[in-house]
């Protein structure tokens, strides 16, 4: 990556710099400084370009002379955005065409919820859709409860993360306390509840409260999986309910989006490593049972 962002700096000096020949209509060019055995293939690949374009935008008759240390110019790689009052990480994203997780990976934003006014974030040009392609409709996942986000603000977010399981309790009621009690004093677990997070239905704990469990507060590994390596790098989410007798309640599915929603942007989950527990369990169950909508939330899901 080194070269790439050092390219995208120099990029960078020079536009600021030097206005005098930039040509209209011409990219703003970056500047990369040819190492021992690059070639223009390997160079374009870099810089997600071709050799055609970087031959026009060198001048360059015969590729063999291109000799290590000296420069070639290479298309811009990002432009420079300055937060305005109000922003939102979401509306920015948006606002240039990309996915607002691309974006706070590519700042290595700690903590995209506080955005500062001034604060110069950099726009990644080769993830930007192509003008003239239609936008994708960006999903819009429900909002969070303030306090349960200013809650997981709190603790850091491991990079073991891989896979999201989604559980149901298989009871009628029950609470985040509740099966951690059980899963202590029935389950011997050490460390308590086996999930990262329970989803309750209004029967113990509120309609659609979102409990943060231990587990997750520590980063360490869940005891919601068959297999230990599983659950070494998959987050597990309980909805407390019997899904084989009946639906989760609407809003127990609301907060399950948002919570998703959250843990994808912070962890890089894709869609298709969030799954019901029985699709990724090496021993067979039926949870999160069969009225579970596992198609309806992945079809919202991005
Ligand atoms: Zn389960």
């Amino acid at each position: 990556m080194n070269y790439t962002v050092r390219a995208a700096l120099s990029g960078l000096a020079i536009a600021m710099t030097c206005t005098c020949h930039v040509v209209a209509q011409a990219p703003d060019p970056g500047v990369y400084v040819i190492e021992k055995n690059d070639t223009l293939i390997e160079i374009a690949s870099r810089f997600n370009t071709s050799v055609a374009e970087l031959k026009r935008l060198n001048n360059i008759g015969n590729p063999k002379t291109i000799r290590a240390g000296s420069t070639l110019s290479v298309p811009k790689q990002f432009e420079v955005y300055a937060v305005k009052s109000g922003d939102t990480i979401s509306e920015i994203a948006q606002a240039h065409r990309i996915r607002d997780d691309h974006l706070i990976r590519y700042n290595a934003l700690s903590a995209p919820d506080k955005l500062k006014i001034g604060q110069v974030l950099k726009i990644p040009l080769r993830m930007k859709a192509s003008p003239g392609t239609p936008a994708r409709p960006v999903y819009v996942p429900p909002a969070m409860a303030a306090d349960v986000r200013a809650q997981l603000a709190k603790y850091p977010v491991n990079s073991r993360w891989k896979w999201i399981a989604i559980h149901h309790s298989a009871t009628t009621q029950g609470s985040l306390e509740s099966m951690d009690r059980y899963h202590k004093e029935e389950r011997h677990m050490t460390n308590g509840l086996a999930y990262h997070f329970v989803i309750g239905n209004g029967r113990n704990m509120g309609d659609g409260a979102i409990g943060i469990g231990n587990r997750w507060k520590q980063q360490i590994k869940g005891g919601h999986l068959f297999s230990e390596w599983q659950n070494n790098i998959t987050i597990g989410i309980c909805l407390v309910g019997n899904f084989e007798k009946g639906a989760p309640t609407a809003r127990q599915m609301k907060s399950l989006e948002a919570l998703l929603a959250w843990l994808q942007t912070r962890t890089g989950i894709r869609k298709g490593m969030i799954m019901p527990h029985r699709k990724m369990n090496v021993k067979p169950t039926a949870c999160p049972g069969k009225y579970f909508p596992t198609d309806k939330l992945l079809a919202k899901l991005r």
